[in-house]
């Protein structure tokens, strides 16, 4: 049966948002942080805005950086949570 586009990409989206929240659980749990608030830049703890939080658009919106003290974002970010999107369309789709 052929899967709908706005489905798949919606699936996507719910994936990289549960990859983008279980990277805060592997960032934060070994640095003893709390699991509530808002997150912020690891360099100048500035909090993100709610569009600052959108996987992996933020990070082209930001250009890559923090929008407050301009140092790089991790990378890791976006990509993790492009891979727990594919993945959660891939066992969607199959
Ligand atoms: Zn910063």
């Amino acid at each position: 049966m052929e899967k709908e586009v706005s489905v798949i990409f919606l699936v996507f989206t719910i994936g990289s948002c549960l990859s983008s929240f279980f990277m805060v659980f592997v960032y934060r749990l070994p640095r003893h942080e709390s699991l509530g608030g808002r997150s912020h830049c690891e360099n100048c703890g500035q909090t993100l805005s709610p569009y600052q939080l959108i996987p992996i658009w933020s990070f082209f919106l930001l250009k890559g950086q923090c929008s407050h003290c301009a140092i790089p974002i991790n990378p890791l970010y976006p990509v993790s949570e492009l891979i727990g999107g594919i993945l959660l369309v891939i066992l969607y789709v199959f």
